[in-house]
């Protein structure tokens, strides 16, 4: 769904959570742009005030917490009350942590496991009915390749993602009946969002570091997951349920031994 919007792309409306920065908010645009009507959804009102700032009337803020479950019913409603039914979901909010794995805290678990796996299941859940009433539609949850393999120290992360991730699977088979397809993106690192601004600011050598183990060679943009979200919310992905799609720049078609140039130098 792509290109100039007609009147039946502008009948399709969608949320996307995690709304306010970096990938979630390049997705609300890009859907926008290929003819949706969106709520950007964010628990961050401040960040949010971009949405606004449009003057688009088929684009709309929401400010709610997805770990919650009166955070998803509301954002549910908004999807209704404002333009009356519900075809896309894309469940993108989510934070990153690091710690010991003898020693972080489990209040900071819960937190993670809170936004990126419960809220995931919450977001899914509450879309359901409206889904249903809607004849069928789409979901994409934002999971990463840290869902499909392991990173030091983010044990927290990982588990949270490769739950989410194989829960879309799980929810795919589910409703597959449902005509409610449901998919996973897996970003690799992409640059220039809230969770990654701080390490291309002040940690320019594992910045750098990172773009190293990149087959493409360098960090991906956030309107390229944007891109792959759409995609799989539009009728052009009509028979593709149950997916996980790499948006990585390679980084997961390698073994992790080596990176790029080891056999060169
Ligand atoms: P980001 O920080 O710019 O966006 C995440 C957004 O989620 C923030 O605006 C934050 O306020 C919102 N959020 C957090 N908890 C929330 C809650 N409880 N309710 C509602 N909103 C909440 O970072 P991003 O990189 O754009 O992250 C988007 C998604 O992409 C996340 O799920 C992240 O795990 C995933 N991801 C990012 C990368 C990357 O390299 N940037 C890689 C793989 C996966």
């Amino acid at each position: 769904m792509t290109g100039a919007s007609t009147e039946t792309d502008a009948a399709r409306v969608a949320v996307v959570t995690g709304a306010a920065s970096g990938i979630g908010r390049a997705a609300a645009t890009r859907l926008r742009a290929d003819g949706w009507a969106v709520v950007a959804v964010d628990r961050d009102a401040d960040r949010l005030a971009w949405v606004d700032a449009t003057g688009d009337a088929g684009l709309v803020s929401c400010s709610a917490d997805v770990s919650a479950d009166a955070g998803n019913a509301e954002i549910v409603a908004a999807a209704l009350d404002r333009f009356g039914r519900l075809d896309g979901v894309a469940l993108n909010a989510g934070v990153a942590s690091s710690g010991s794995l003898e020693s972080q805290s489990m209040d900071e678990v819960d937190r993670v496991l809170g936004v990126n796996l419960r809220g995931v299941i919450l977001g899914v859940r509450a879309a359901i009915p409206a889904l249903r009433a809607s004849g069928g539609g789409a979901i994409v949850v934002t999971a990463s390749v840290s869902g499909q393999y392991g990173d030091p120290t983010m044990w927290a992360y990982n588990a949270s993602k490769g739950g989410a991730l194989n829960f879309a699977r799980a929810a795919a088979i589910d409703l597959g009946a449902d005509r409610i397809r449901v998919n996973a993106v897996c970003p690799g690192p992409i640059r220039s969002t809230g969770m990654t601004k701080p390490l291309e600011r002040h940690v320019p050598d594992l910045y750098e570091e990172m773009r190293s183990h990149v087959p493409l060679a360098r960090w991906g943009e956030p309107d390229e997951v944007a891109a792959a979200i759409a995609w799989l919310l539009s009728d052009d992905a009509s028979f593709i349920t149950g997916v996980a799609l790499p948006v990585d720049g390679g980084v997961t078609a390698s073994t992790g031994m080596t990176r790029p140039g080891f056999f060169t130098r």
